[in-house]
């Protein structure tokens, strides 16, 4: 097999702390040798030019919607969408048709993506069965078929008890379980975040507590049962706070936050765009800057996309009536890069957010550029600027929050075992 060495890139690694100038050595789909000046002959060379060169984006929170709503996405295009985002290894949920409840299903999309994925996947088993948050779902038999974790995200498991199940038999069989904190009864109708933008639209809110209330609730839960939740998708800064006390105290607690999140406000939804609406709501500015201080400072452990496709024709009707939901893997590197020019995390603390921190919180593998790991990486033009247009997304939605707007950032290569699974051409199409 020939040695490919890709030289003159910054090589970003969390992992061991290393930003430097210097090359990488791939050889059989691995990583053989990095730094100043590596030993071996290479057979093919790669220039970077001074781009960034990091290990592939890993993503906890992806919704490929195969089996079932390949009207919507399926597995090779979402896994495209990724590639094309900078990821190599995306957690895909269960909310799918039928619901990932049972090994069988669990076994079926992983060869779908053994089949037709551009990327790694991994799989998220239902918690309950069908989501309905009432009954286990079969845990053990479906981590023995490979599910990574369990969640019941789409939905809520309300009832405290049946959570507190789950968590202990997750404990038992050493899986995080992934919540998505919302109350529905405080929620009610809500359809963005409750306060004066909400009002003047006319349209009903969702307060913050309805998060925090739930995320109360869990962490108790799992202080509890000592087991791992994983808080999905967090939204307001009441629950910063209380994942950061909770960490403080030693549950056993890790959390992601979404580049929407990070990015935008309840001041968005005054255009009436439901490309703005999903749930969690956007919500208001000191909530935003509590998430970035909180990813910031290591108490939310990654970003993550929470890529929810939806048909244009869903979407296009009275916001009221629009599915929760937008797409991000294709944006979510560029929104990162957002933070770093804010000054509110280093390059390498970005990479480590969106690469080596989620790997291990789901002890998925990847994240990092150490001799022997996969040679899972990606390519970073950190400045390359380009609008966000529905002709240039990947996914087979495009119900991107980002539409029109100009970005700065974006992967130009992404390699998933030394295999390139994407390539920006020199125009900046593809
Ligand atoms: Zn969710």
């Amino acid at each position: 097999m020939s040695r490919l060495r890709i030289t003159g890139a910054r090589l970003l690694d969390p992992a061991s702390g290393r930003d430097e100038l210097g090359s990488l050595d791939v050889e059989d789909g691995r990583i053989v040798a990095l730094g100043r000046e590596p030993a071996g002959v290479p057979d093919e060379v790669f220039e970077a030019n001074g781009l960034w060169l990091a290990p592939g984006f890993v993503d906890l929170h992806t919704h490929l919607r195969e089996p079932g709503q390949e009207y919507k996405e399926d597995i090779e295009t979402g896994t495209r969408s990724a590639a094309a985002g900078g990821y190599t290894l995306v957690c895909c949920m269960a909310n799918t048709d039928p619901v990932n409840d049972s090994p069988a299903v669990t076994e079926y999309i992983q060869r779908r993506a053994r089949e037709s994925g551009n990327v790694r996947v991994r799989v998220i088993a239902a918690a309950t069965q069908g989501l309905r948050g009432e009954i286990m779902s079969e845990m053990a038999g479906l981590a023995a078929a490979g599910a990574v974790a369990f969640s019941d995200d789409g939905s809520v498991i309300m009832d405290a008890a049946v959570m507190r199940r789950v968590l202990e038999y997750a404990r038992g069989i050493g899986r995080p379980v992934i919540a998505h904190c919302e109350d529905l009864n405080l929620r009610g109708a809500g359809v963005v975040h409750e306060g004066s933008h909400a009002t003047c639209c006319g349209l009903p809110g969702s307060p913050g507590e309805a998060e925090t209330v739930m995320v109360a609730r869990d962490l108790e839960l799992a202080r509890l049962t000592g087991a791992h939740l994983h808080v999905a998708h967090v939204s307001a800064a009441r629950s910063v706070e209380l994942i950061r006390e909770a960490k403080t105290a030693g549950v056993r607690v890790t959390a992601e936050v979404t580049p929407h999140h990070l990015f935008l406000t309840d001041e968005e939804i005054r255009g009436y765009d439901t490309n703005k609406k999903m749930a969690p709501p956007l919500r208001t500015a000191r909530d935003r800057e509590a998430l970035r201080q909180g990813l910031a400072d290591g108490t939310l452990d990654c970003i993550a996309t929470d890529h929810a496709p939806h048909a244009h024709y869903e979407k296009d009707v009275e916001f009221v009536a629009a599915p929760f939901g937008v797409v991000g893997l294709e944006t979510s590197l560029s929104i990162g890069l957002e933070l770093v020019r804010e000054d509110v995390l280093s390059p390498l603390a970005l990479i480590d957010r969106m690469s080596t921190r989620p790997a291990r919180v789901f002890g998925v593998g990847g994240g990092t550029l150490e001799p022997g790991a996969p040679a899972d990486l990606v390519l970073v033009d950190p400045e390359r600027s380009y609008k966000v247009e529905v002709s240039g997304l990947e996914s087979r939605s495009k119900n991107s929050a980002f539409l029109g707007r100009e970005l700065s950032g974006r992967a130009l290569r992404t390699w998933v075992g030394g295999r390139i699974a994407f390539a920006l051409d020199e125009e900046g199409s593809r």
